[in-house]
C-alpha cells in the first residue's frame, strides 16, 4: 500500500466568471519516506496539489488517498509548513508545538514530554517560553516544523518553506530538515521553485509545467542518502 495515492486529479477554479484549470490529470504515487520535492513555475498548480492533499481543497476530478482511504477533510496525519509560519502568535513556543496534542485531549505529561521532544529535536530548547515575535524567520520556521511533528504528521506537506529566509539561514534549516528526515523515516512533499534547493533535499523529484498544471516528469534523484 502506498501513503500517497494521487489518481486522475483535476482542479478547476473560477475567477471573476473566468474558468482556471489550476492543475489537470495528476498522477503520482508517494512511499512511505520519500522525500519529494514538487518543482515548477509560479502558478504550475504545486501549491493546489499540496492544499488537495492537505484536505483544504477537494478535487473537480479524480481521486486522492492515503494508505488507500479518501482524504477529503484535513488530518493531523498530514501536517502542512506554509512559508509564512503560520503560528498562533498569542501561544509560546511550547504551545504553539503542543497546540495539536493538547487540543485532542491528551493527558497534560504527554503534551508536555511531546512538546520537549520536539522543541529540542529543533534546537529551540532555550527558547519554549518566547512568543513567535521574539523569534527570528529561521526559528519560527523551526517552531513550524516541531509543530507539525508533534502533532504526528506522517506527511509534511511545505509549502516553499524556506523562500522568506536569507541564504544561511534557509542552508541551515535545509541541513536540520534533512537530518530529522533521516531519523524519522517521514513522508515529505516539499514545494519549491528552485531547481538547486530540490536537488539538494530529494530523492525524487516531481517537474510541473503551468498552463494548464501537469506533472511532466517525475525522476528519482540518484544521489544515495543513508537510510535505515
Ligand atoms: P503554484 O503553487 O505552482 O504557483 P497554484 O497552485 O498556486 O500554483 O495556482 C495554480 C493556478 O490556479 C494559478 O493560475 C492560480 O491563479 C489558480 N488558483 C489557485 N488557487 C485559486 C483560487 N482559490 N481561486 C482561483 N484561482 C486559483
Ligand atoms: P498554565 O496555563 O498555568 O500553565 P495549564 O493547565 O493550561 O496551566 O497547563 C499546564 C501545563 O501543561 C503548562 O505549563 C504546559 O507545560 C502544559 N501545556 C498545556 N497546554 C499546552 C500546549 N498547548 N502546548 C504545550 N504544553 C501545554
Amino acid at each position: 500500500l502506498n501513503i500517497l495515492d494521487i489518481t486522475g486529479v483535476t482542479k478547476r477554479f473560477s475567477f471573476n466568471g473566468e474558468p482556471i484549470v489550476a492543475l489537470e490529470g495528476a498522477n503520482l504515487t508517494v512511499r512511505k519516506g520519500e522525500f519529494v520535492c514538487l518543482i515548477g513555475p509560479s502558478g504550475c498548480g504545486k501549491s493546489t496539489l499540496l492544499r488537495m492533499i492537505a484536505g483544504f481543497e477537494t478535487p473537480s476530478e479524480g481521486r486522492l488517498s492515503m494508505w488507500g482511504a479518501p482524504v477529503s477533510v484535513p488530518g493531523p496525519d498530514r501536517g502542512m509548513v506554509f512559508q509564512d509560519y503560520g503560528l498562533f502568535p498569542w501561544l509560546s513556543v511550547a504551545r504553539n508545538v503542543g497546540f495539536g496534542p493538547a487540543a485532542r485531549g491528551r493527558p497534560r505529561a504527554e503534551v508536555e514530554a511531546t512538546t520537549k521532544r520536539f522543541v529540542d529535536m529543533v534546537g529551540l530548547t532555550r527558547f519554549a517560553d518566547a512568543y513567535p515575535h521574539q523569534l527570528s524567520g529561521g526559528m519560527k520556521q523551526r517552531v513550524a516544523i516541531a509543530r507539525v511533528l508533534a502533532n504526528e504528521a506522517e506527511v509534511v506537506l511545505m509549502d516553499e518553506p524556506f523562500g522568506a529566509l536569507d541564504a544561511m539561514t534557509r542552508e541551515n534549516l535545509q541541513r536540520e530538515l534533512l537530518e530529522i528526515w533521516e531519523r524519522t523515516r517521514l513522508t515529505v512533499l516539499f514545494v519549491t521553485h528552485a531547481i538547486e534547493e530540490a536537488i539538494l533535499l530529494a530523492d525524487r523529484i516531481v517537474v510541473m509545467s503551468p498552463g494548464p498544471g501537469r506533472i511532466v516528469a517525475d525522476e528519482r534523484v540518484s544521489l544515495p542518502r543513508p537510510r535505515d
